[in-house]
């Protein structure tokens, strides 16, 4: 009976391999699996989504004596697209769950402390002194910003049917102090009484400008 360790005969006929060939195929083998890993993890993990209901607490929004509450209507619509990003595998952090009051600064600063392929986007609707005015309005501050901005505007106005107001270019602080690609929706106007009643009053609209923002938000971040 041959010892366990005895090399067997057979294998003296195989070719010499140098030790410094193991070890380099190793390393190989190694950093293939490490690549793997990462390209594995970086597929199946969705970006995170900072969501932003615009307002909230003492702030209301909107003007003064406005029928329908801003801060409500943002926070009800951003609830939504939550739930439409989360089922499709997304993290998503919302800047407030409830009426309360925070801060733009710390608004940016939950946006900042985000992974890095976070996005964020802030959600708001308008409000004119001319009840006339409606319409979608889409904005943004870095041109990295711009085509995550031009996919919500696009989509929302199509699901709408609204007026394009278009995208745009705007220093507001959610935006500019943002290191995250970052957007602010305009959603309509909550004074003009037909789009207001529309965005306030029936779950049906608010679904289908919700839905259309998460479509936005997805078609370019996975
Ligand atoms: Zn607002």
């Amino acid at each position: 009976m041959r010892h366990p360790t005895q090399i067997p005969r057979d294998l003296t006929l195989l070719p010499y391999i140098p030790p410094y060939f193991g070890r380099g195929l190793r390393l190989l083998c190694w950093c293939v699996g490490l690549l793997y890993f990462i390209w594995a993890s970086l597929r199946v993990q969705a970006a995170t989504v900072v969501l932003d209901p615009g307002h909230g607490g003492y702030d209301p929004g909107g003007v003064p004596r406005q029928r329908f509450i801003e801060k409500k209507v943002t926070l009800e619509i951003s609830k939504l697209i939550q739930a439409r990003l989360l089922a499709s595998g997304h993290k998503v952090i919302m800047t407030r769950t409830r009426d309360e009051f925070v801060e733009l600064e710390d608004r940016v600063d939950i946006s900042n402390s985000a992974p890095y392929r976070a996005v964020f986007v802030s959600i708001h609707c308008n409000s004119a002194p001319n009840s006339s005015a409606h319409g979608i309005e889409t904005y943004h501050y870095s041109s990295r910003s711009g085509r995550l901005a031009q996919a919500i505007h696009t989509r929302v106005v199509a699901a709408t049917g609204e007026e394009d107001r278009g995208v745009r270019k705007a220093r507001f602080y959610v935006l500019r102090k943002n290191r995250r690609v970052a957007v602010l929706a305009e959603l309509g106007f909550l004074t003009n009484p037909k789009e207001g009643a529309n965005l306030a009053r029936s779950a049906r609209y608010q679904k289908k400008v919700a839905d259309a923002v998460a479509a936005g938000i997805q078609s370019v971040v996975r």
